[in-house]
C-alpha cells in the first residue's frame, strides 16, 4: 500500500511568531485526530525549518523544505543546500513547483540536479509537475507532464525513483480558486502512473505516491482522495488556516 500524503506549502507567508502559532496550533489539533496513516508534512519557510523542527519532534507530522540548491557547500550566495537540511532532519523538499519554473526559470535538466542533490542526503522530494492553461487548452496537457517527470526523475535507478514523491499541480488551478475536476486530477494521476510502470515496472507505479494540487482546499479535498490515483494533496493556501488544513488531512 503506497504512502497517503498531505502537504503544507506555505510558501513566503507568515512571520516567525505568526509562524510558530501556527504549527504549534496544528500540531495541537493533529493531536486529537486519527490521520489512519496520513502522512502530514508542513513546509514552512526555510528560516523557520529548525522551530518546526523542535515541534515536530514531539508532534505527529514531518518537516520539509520548499527549495535547496544541487550543491553541499560553495558560492551560492543566498541559497542552502541539502546537506544542511540533513543536518536538521528534514524529511522532504519540495522541487519543481510551477512558482520556481516561472519567476527563477527553473528547467527540467536543472531539477534533475536537484533530485539527485536531495537523494544523495535521503531527503525526499516532492517533485511537481503540471500544464499552463493554453497547454491544457491545446491539448498538450499529457505531453508536457510526461516530458517533465520524464527529464527530471526517469535517470533515477529503480531504488532510487522509489523514495520520489510526484505532485500534479495544474498551474491553472494553483491559487486560482479553480480546482481540477476529480475526473480530471484521476485521468492525469492514473497517466503519470502509466508512464512509471511502462518506465520501471508496475509494482513500483502502484507504490509511487501521487498527490495533487491547486485550490485543494477543505470542501473539496474529499471528492479529490477518493480518486482511486490521488494519494492526498500538496496545499498552498488552505494550509496556512489550522481548522480548514485539519479538515484536509482528515479527508480520506
Ligand atoms: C501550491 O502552491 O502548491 C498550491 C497547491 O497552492 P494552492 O493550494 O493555494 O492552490
Amino acid at each position: 500500500m503506497r504512502k497517503k500524503i498531505v502537504a503544507g506549502n506555505w510558501k513566503m507567508n507568515k512571520s516567525f511568531s505568526e509562524a510558530e502559532k501556527l504549527i504549534t496550533d496544528i500540531a495541537d489539533a493533529l493531536d486529537d485526530v486519527n490521520l489512519r496513516g496520513t502522512e502530514v508534512v508542513l513546509c514552512p519557510p526555510s528560516l523557520y525549518l529548525e522551530m518546526a523542527m523542535d515541534v515536530a519532534f514531539e508532534s505527529n507530522f514531518k518537516v520539509g523544505a520548499q527549495n535547496i540548491y544541487p550543491e553541499d557547500s560553495g558560492a551560492f550566495t543566498g541559497e542552502i543546500s541539502p546537506m544542511m537540511l540533513k543536518e536538521l532532519n528534514v524529511a522532504y523538499c519540495i522541487i519543481g513547483h510551477s512558482e520556481r519554473r516561472k519567476y527563477f526559470l527553473e528547467t527540467n535538466e536543472f531539477l534533475q540536479r536537484k533530485v539527485d542533490a536531495l537523494l544523495k542526503h535521503d531527503i525526499r522530494p516532492i517533485f511537481c509537475c503540471g500544464e499552463v492553461l493554453p497547454e491544457r487548452e491545446a491539448n498538450q496537457h499529457f505531453e508536457v507532464v510526461k516530458k517533465q517527470v520524464e527529464e527530471s526523475l526517469f535517470h533515477l535507478p529503480v531504488e532510487a525513483f522509489k523514495k520520489v514523491i510526484i505532485a500534479y499541480e495544474p498551474v491553472w488551478a494553483i491559487g486560482t480558486g479553480v480546482t481540477a475536476t476529480m475526473e480530471q486530477a484521476q485521468e492525469m494521476h492514473a497517466y503519470i502512473r502509466g508512464l512509471i510502470a511502462t518506465k520501471y515496472n508496475r509494482q513500483t507505479a502502484d507504490g509511487t505516491t501521487i498527490l495533487y494540487g491547486g485550490s485543494c482546499n477543505g470542501k473539496n479535498a474529499r471528492e479529490l482522495f477518493s480518486q482511486p490515483d490521488v494519494d492526498g494533496g500538496l496545499i498552498g493556501g488552505a494550509s496556512l488556516k489550522t481548522e480548514e488544513f485539519l479538515q484536509i488531512v482528515t479527508s480520506f
